[in-house]
């Protein structure tokens, strides 16, 4: 059995898909009236910090998703506004304390149980924290994802280093904290892609990431790893994506990262590979992906104790 799960991060419409300056969710509301209509159950990670407080969407027709079998979760962000613009906060953690602790008091629904941050960004630090409000689980987690990146004015965004992070899921701050982190599927870089990518960056990269509603070729390789790793006699073995409400408003011919006309192509494509294979496949949301992996009678999680940041 393959495991699929498709998450959204609630977040406003970037730029470059028609957004002004974290203020529309024109993308939200089309993907819960697009992608909430269809047979596949989303785990819709809500977003609630200091920049927007969960509770604002509480109109936003949430409970009718939960109705049909969807499921809420937390997404947290950690951008900031300072006097150059909008940036993603690393280094303060009186900011990055205050940011997560006030989220998880204004979260919708209360007492999120998953989250997701921002640019998958987490520490040794972010995490304790998310341990002491009783997350029992982070999706953040990006094998071999190493970004520092600046924006046009110089300014830190899309900030995160999952080098040589365990693509199972694992405990972070060791099996004596309940924190599971679920690490995002990725796909195996070719031996070329591999040098390449090495010499650029400098650094021993294995795997890319993969975006359901993104890059075809990705999905497939991804994808087919896990397959022969089902043949194999893995257990459990789950696909694990997420998609940016806004890509619902973009087609395949927008120039745009992700897409609505990819993510329905994918989709349609993940089933056709499977069906191939004889191999059976499930959706899930985040609760019933948590608890296979935990109570597997196979492959549980890795004991370790290495957070990565
Ligand atoms: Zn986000």
């Amino acid at each position: 059995m393959l495991h699929i799960m498709i998450g959204c991060d609630c977040d406003p419409d970037r730029p470059e898909y028609g957004g002004d300056n974290h203020t529309t969710f024109d993308g939200l509301r089309r993907a819960i009236a697009d992608i909430g209509a269809s047979s596949i159950p989303i785990t819709w990670l809500v977003r609630s910090d200091l920049e927007f407080p969960g509770t604002m969407f509480r109109s936003f027709g949430f409970e009718a998703l939960q109705a049909k079998g969807h499921e809420l979760a937390w997404h947290c962000h950690f951008w900031r506004k300072g006097p150059q613009g909008w940036y993603q906060e690393c280094q303060d953690l009186g900011w990055l304390r205050e940011c997560i602790t006030e989220g998880y008091q204004n979260a919708y629904p209360a007492r999120p149980r998953f989250v997701r941050t921002g640019w998958c960004f987490q520490t040794p630090f972010t995490l304790r924290l998310f341990a002491g409000l009783g997350i029992l689980a982070d999706f953040s987690c990006s094998p071999d994802m190493v970004s520092h990146a600046t924006d046009t004015n110089g300014l830190p965004v899309d900030r995160q280093n999952w080098l040589g992070a365990p693509t199972r899921p694992y405990y972070p701050l060791g099996a004596d904290s309940q924190l599971l982190e679920i690490p995002t599927s990725t796909y195996p870089f070719s031996l070329i892609k591999r040098l390449t990518r090495t010499l650029r960056t400098r650094t021993l990269l294995r795997r890319g990431s993969v975006g359901i509603a993104g890059d075809p070729l990705r999905v497939r390789r991804c994808f087919a790893e896990l397959l022969r790793q089902v043949k194999a006699g893995r257990d459990p073995v789950y696909f694990l994506s997420y998609i940016h409400p806004d890509a619902m408003l973009a087609g395949a011919n927008s120039g745009v990262a992700e897409n609505r006309d990819d993510l329905r192509n994918n989709l349609r494509m993940i089933e056709q590979m499977a069906q191939n294979e004889r191999i059976p496949f499930k959706y899930v949301t985040a609760s019933e992906l948590y608890r296979i992996v935990t109570i597997s009678s196979g492959e549980g999680p890795v004991q370790t104790s290495e957070s990565y940041e």
